[in-house]
């Protein structure tokens, strides 16, 4: 197993910085093994990026039956995926109630808000930040305050 060495952002950017193949390389395997240990240090490699990705575009790293190239765009791929928001969506479907209101509490986006007095239905439309999905919560009360939701999706 490979184990990754002192592992900081200063040593991967020496490395990958030194547009050396061998070096790089060694980089791209410290971060695919430390990815999920480690993911605060992708967070702090994300800035210098473009940069990284500049040097490595055009370098041949070799590779005897498939290029080891892979290794380094899977690299670079868990940086850029080290800082996207988390898909929210499955929190919706957790086995209870949910307040559209109090849904922006998990970071989602409250997009409207109305309660019909006649019905006693209170409906809330909000959206997850990362996929940008679109829900429809409604909220029926019911005698002795106990309410049932209704969640569904909206697409545009
Ligand atoms: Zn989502």
């Amino acid at each position: 197993m490979h184990e990754p060495r002192n592992f900081s952002k200063e040593f991967i950017l020496q490395e990958w910085l030194s547009s050396d193949a061998y070096r790089i390389l060694q980089a791209a395997h410290d971060i695919r093994h430390s990815c999920i240990t480690h993911k605060d240090i992708l967070i702090e490699l994300y800035p210098s990026l473009e940069q990284m990705e500049y040097i490595s575009r055009t370098m041949d790293f070799g590779g005897m039956i498939l290029p080891n190239k892979r290794f380094v765009d899977k690299a670079l791929q868990l940086i850029k995926k080290s800082i996207e928001k988390p898909c929210l969506c499955s929190l919706l479907f957790e086995p209870f109630n949910q307040n559209g209101h109090h849904m922006q509490n998990f970071g989602f986006q409250l997009l409207s808000e109305d309660y019909d007095t006649d019905f006693m239905v209170h409906e809330c439309v909000i959206r997850c930040p990362a996929c940008r999905q679109k829900y429809k919560i409604e909220e029926y009360n019911t005698c002795w305050h106990m309410t049932s939701t209704v969640t569904t999706p909206i697409n545009d």
